[in-house]
């Protein structure tokens, strides 16, 4: 974003207009935090602002500052499409291309209003007349806070906005420790401590409030580990019936997959779960060093993300899509065990 597209934003926002703010779908810490962030900013500016999420989310980000402002695509169609068909901005947040919010692709794609993307993915589509697009970034959480203070109102961040960056650039970087991690990043956090962000009670509300379930689940999950030694490489599955044993609710998979990451000599680590209703296996890559698996999700799982982090669909069954990955394996053997 250069100097033109700051002073182009803030001559649109220096007066009110009907704007509408987009994570995508099943919106995680980042993609709540970076909304709802911008929304209290452009709030302030006495904007008409309204977040739209594509689907619902997990109880563990329903405590977020303005929480209660945001509105459900899927629960609300026809007035969400109302909102998008006469806004006259709209922030796309945390995401690279029309598709990733499922049933707001069309409405999206078809809509006249001026696109601003804020977004840390890779391979961004080319729809928004303002582009921040940063794959550098920890979080799109951390654009934000960068997209304020360009535009002159670092001191505009109060306790709600420094809440919700927190929050993102928490969750999007597994609490500072990946390396996408940086001391601007560190620099950023304490600013937002500064600003009022509660850094001990967003951690508490996010990983300390798990049900009892969700940890016989994750017992559920760690007792399906595999390791394949040679590729370096560990996954886990979790079929539908065992989600539906342990009472299966939004977001307690969330993290799982980090778990076989975590193992020692381990560079690669895949999640695959089994989802009926939709007839597909939700996949969620992960790696340590340079090994992509945005590319190996983008080559073989109709997906990508970031080069650590990646998520992709299988529409084979589960064992057949275990049966893939594992084939695959021995291609990427080599940088596997070079990462
Ligand atoms: P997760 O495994 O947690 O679903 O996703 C990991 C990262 O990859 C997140 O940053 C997410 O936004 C991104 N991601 C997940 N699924 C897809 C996908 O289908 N396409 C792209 N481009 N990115 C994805
Ligand atoms: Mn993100």
């Amino acid at each position: 974003m250069n100097k033109q597209d700051i002073s182009n934003i803030k001559q649109l926002l220096s007066s009110p207009k009907k704007i509408v703010i987009v994570p995508h779908k099943n919106p995680d810490g980042d993609a709540i935090g970076s909304t709802l962030g911008l929304y209290h900013y452009l709030i302030k500016h006495h904007h008409n602002a309204q977040v739209i999420v594509p689907n619902d989310y997990p109880s563990f980000l329903k405590w977020v500052p303005g929480n209660d402002n945001i509105r459900i695509h899927d629960a609300e169609t026809s007035a969400c499409n109302q909102l998008i068909n006469n806004a006259d901005v709209i922030f796309t947040l945390d995401f690279n291309a029309f598709h990733r919010t499922g049933n707001m692709e069309t409405v999206l794609a078809e809509s006249d209003a001026l696109k601003v993307m804020i977004d840390h993915h890779q391979a961004p589509d080319d729809y928004a007349t303002y582009m921040y697009s940063d794959v550098s970034m920890s979080s799109t959480c951390e654009m934000v806070y960068h997209f304020i203070d360009l535009l002159g109102d670092e001191s505009l961040i109060d306790t709600n906005i420094a809440t919700c960056l927190y929050l993102g650039i928490m969750t999007d970087t597994g609490s500072f420790r990946f390396n996408c991690t940086t001391s601007t990043t560190h620099r950023i956090i304490a600013n937002l401590i500064e600003k009022g962000a509660d850094n001990s009670a967003i951690h508490n509300n996010v990983y300390d409030t798990n049900s009892f379930e969700r940890l016989q689940l994750l017992g559920c999950a760690l007792t399906n580990l595999k390791v394949i030694p040679e590729s370096r490489a560990a996954y886990i599955s979790l079929s539908q019936e065992e989600l539906n044993r342990y009472h299966y609710k939004k977001g307690d998979t969330e993290g799982i997959v980090n778990y076989a990451l975590s193992l020692d000599g381990v560079v690669l680590a895949a999640i695959f779960i089994e989802d009926k209703q939709e007839g597909i296996i939700k996949i969620s890559l992960r790696s340590k060093g340079e090994f992509s698996v945005n590319n190996m999700s983008r080559a073989h799982f109709n997906g990508g993300g970031h080069t650590n982090a990646a998520g992709g669909r299988s529409e084979l069954s589960l064992n057949k899509t275990i049966e893939k990955f594992i084939s695959i394996l021995p291609s990427y053997n080599q940088d596997l065990n070079h990462a």
